[in-house]
């Protein structure tokens, strides 16, 4: 595809969002996505513990309503989160006395 047959770009409402709307080939690439932030993380497998790499992201396809949270492990483990519970879990975890305490370390 030449530089004169790309589609336009759509203007995007969310300052987030890394998709270069308009250039892609598939309709699904035009949900909106921010890049992933990698984390190295040790999980329990099947087999105890196991080191992956943990992304993390905003989803919003193009029909939600709303924009999720989303944790997955490139091995089949897949998180989403409504932004609410994200907050939600993230305020819970703080509060908590223990938890808190346990993590500040
Ligand atoms: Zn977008």
């Amino acid at each position: 595809m030449s530089d004169s047959e790309q589609r336009p770009t759509d203007p995007c409402p969310f300052p987030w969002c890394t998709t270069p709307h308009g250039a892609t080939l598939h309709p699904d690439d035009e949900d909106h996505r921010s890049d992933g932030i990698l984390v190295p993380a040790t999980v329990r497998g099947a087999d105890g513990a196991e080191e992956v790499e943990l992304e993390v992201g905003l989803l919003r396809r193009r029909a939600d309503d709303q924009t999720w949270l989303v944790v997955e492990d490139g091995t089949g483990a897949h998180l989403e989160l409504t932004l609410a519970s994200a907050r939600r879990l993230r305020d819970v975890v703080r509060a908590d006395e223990a938890l808190a305490a346990e993590l500040r370390s």
